[in-house]
């Protein structure tokens, strides 16, 4: 994605047949170029045309009408990408479109790349780099919780208080120079004392924002899970049961072998990424021998959450042991399933170490959701902070995002430790600036080249 230049074009709506069809163009060119190929039906010129207000009128190609549509003119600096914009709604065939498109290119735009219009948006300062994340979230949401942690308010919020955080560091950055440049003249406006307790302040903001990542990921990105136990004791039906109605966003990655399938699902306001499904419909823990330890110690160390299921109505056994003493080593949360609880209980709770975050007596079987809701309760009670608004707190939600803080809090400290250890204040100024640096790439306000690639390139064309 290099072509920063031109003007471009596309259509922004999913491909295929619809009602409506809305073609984008943007850049210099806009206004031109949509005036080639689009006669008002009032037959005013193009120049008339109110922004922001729909005009019905034509798509004419030699003399010919393609179509009635409405056109929608978003003058520079107030569009979407902050260029000159126009919209155009027509009808939504799948040729039709295509060649109004075409259309607009024989008449000067280009394609857009996938996300063009975004960066766009970004590179004309419309968005930062986390507003432009957060719709890429809200684009891919499969969970109300989703929507509301992409959500405008939410997207604010964050906006402002990483904008607080750097005010603070650019104020302190700027005292700190001021004695550097000028050491005879005392400009520096904190003590030390001073500087090293606003550095805290702005240490525990970082450090309070870096906590919601939890949540975010838990919401947004998802939590690695699997379903383990030995045969029979029900995990294919709780994995069953876990698709349920979300069956339709199981999501295969092309080109990976069954054995790598994996599916998202969402479980009250957390995502699972259900790993290794194969492993998960019984092949992977049936026989510890049969497939290896190591394998299975690798599923286990890897996932962040462990559904381990047992089956209540035979007795506990040395598989259900191995199981455990697997479990014990492994990291991430556990959750037991003490299934089958509608046949008569050959073993309970007491067989069961303190190793388990919960443990949840049900049957899978049941109809009523009984282990679906009281896995969405444990689960939300694990990695959702029940302090946090979604949809109206701040929360970052990328692992981008937390590396960004977590580095900034890290300069921060030695900031922090160097004046601690007596220090004058431009010892501390170079750790200053990279926390600094640190925060202005959260937003975009300075970053990788790179990173802006690999964030627009999730993109969809037309957005
Ligand atoms: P897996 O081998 O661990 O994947 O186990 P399955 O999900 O295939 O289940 C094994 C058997 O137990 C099947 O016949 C299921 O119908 C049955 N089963 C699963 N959950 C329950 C339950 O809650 N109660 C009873 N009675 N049977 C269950």
């Amino acid at each position: 994605m290099n072509s920063i230049g031109g003007t471009i074009a596309a259509i922004s709506t999913p491909p295929g047949k619809g009602g409506v069809a809305i073609i984008r163009v943007s850049g210099e060119g806009a206004f031109e170029i949509a005036k080639k190929v689009f006669r008002p039906a009032d037959n005013k010129d193009f120049s008339d045309i109110k922004p922001r207000y729909a005009k019905y009128g034509y798509i004419v190609r030699d003399g010919e009408t393609l179509d009635d549509v409405l056109l929608t003119k978003f003058p520079s600096p107030n569009s979407f990408t902050g260029e000159d914009t126009v919209e155009i709604a027509c009808h939504g065939g799948i040729l039709l479109t295509k060649t109004v498109l075409e259309l607009l290119f024989t008449e000067g735009a280009r394609a857009a790349e996938a996300g063009e219009f975004t960066r766009r948006a970004f590179i004309n300062g419309k968005l930062s780099l986390t507003d432009a994340e957060a719709i890429g979230a809200l684009l891919e949401a499969k969970s109300e919780a989703q929507i509301k942690l992409s959500s405008e308010t939410s997207r604010t919020r964050l906006g402002q208080r990483l904008s607080a955080i750097r005010e603070s560091l650019v104020k302190v950055l700027g005292s700190v120079f001021a004695r550097i440049d000028y050491p005879d003249e005392d400009l520096g406006d904190f003590s030390d004392g001073e500087l090293l307790g606003l550095l805290y302040n702005i240490k525990e903001d970082i450090l309070s924002l870096k906590a919601t990542y939890k949540t975010g990921k838990a919401v947004s990105e998802g939590i690695k899970t699997a379903v383990v136990g030995k045969p029979n004791v029900g995990k294919s039906t709780i994995y069953n049961l876990l698709l349920g109605e979300d069956a339709a966003i199981v999501t295969d990655i092309p080109g990976t072998t069954r054995d790598l399938l994996k599916a998202s699902v969402s479980l009250g306001s957390v995502m699972l990424n259900l790993a290794d499904t194969a492993g998960l419909r019984g092949e992977v823990l049936d026989a510890v021998e049969e497939i290896g330890i190591k394998k299975t110690e690798k599923i286990l160390s890897e996932c962040e959450l462990l559904f381990a299921v047992f089956d209540i109505s035979r007795p506990f056994d040395k598989e259900d042991e191995e199981l455990i003493r697997l479990l014990e080593q492994a990291g991430g949360a556990k959750i037991a399933i003490l299934n089958k609880s509608d046949s008569t209980a050959k073993f309970g709770k007491e067989k069961l170490p303190n190793i388990f975050n919960d443990i949840i007596t049900a049957s899978a079987k049941n109809k009523d959701d009984e282990l679906i809701v009281a896995l969405s309760t444990s689960v939300e009670h694990l990695f959702i902070d029940g302090e946090i608004k979604l949809g109206e707190d701040a929360v970052i939600s990328t692992a981008r995002q937390s590396a960004a803080l977590l580095r900034g809090g890290e300069m921060l400290n030695q900031a922090i430790s160097s004046l601690e250890a007596g220090f004058a204040q431009d010892a501390a100024s170079g750790d200053l600036e990279r926390a600094l640096g640190a925060i202005s790439e959260l937003d975009g306000r300075a970053v990788n080249e790179e990173v802006v690639n690999d964030i627009f390139s999730r993109f969809c064309v037309g957005k």
